[in-house]
């Protein structure tokens, strides 16, 4: 069911403390971690603790969690002193998503090219 945990999802079991993560903050509804592959100086990816597949998913079906995530990417970039910064939520797998629990890359730390491939 939406919103619940699931046992195959790897970032369900970073939220459960099941694999280990680089946690840079927490709520009582999101984690923020650092990215295992990073592709920028800063690449932490905020996501709510609740199960939601993807960022459309979560901003239908708990749209205050999805306003929780993002005030958390603007708290990552202020504790990671980021000016400038790109978020990105990969929504499927033709835009390149690979984990199926919703998520926010905040990355910054270098110039970032416009438009994204
Ligand atoms: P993509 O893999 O194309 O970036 P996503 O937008 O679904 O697709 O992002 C998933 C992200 O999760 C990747 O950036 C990947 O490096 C990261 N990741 C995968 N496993 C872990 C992990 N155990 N800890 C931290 N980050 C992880």
């Amino acid at each position: 069911m939406a919103g619940e945990p699931q046992n195959d999802c790897l970032f369900c079991r970073i939220v459960a403390g099941e694999i280990p993560a680089t946690i840079v903050r927490e709520t009582e509804t999101t984690v923020a971690f650092r990215d295992i592959n990073p592709q920028a100086p800063t690449h932490v990816l905020v996501i709510p603790k609740a199960h939601y597949e993807n960022a459309a998913e979560l901003a239908a079906g708990a749209p205050r969690i999805a306003a929780d995530v993002l005030a958390e990417t603007k708290a990552v970039a202020d504790a990671e002193g980021l000016d400038s910064y790109r978020l990105v939520f990969n929504t499927g797998s033709g835009a390149g998503q690979t984990v199926w629990h919703a998520h926010a890359h905040v990355l910054g730390g270098r110039g970032l090219q416009w438009p994204p491939g």
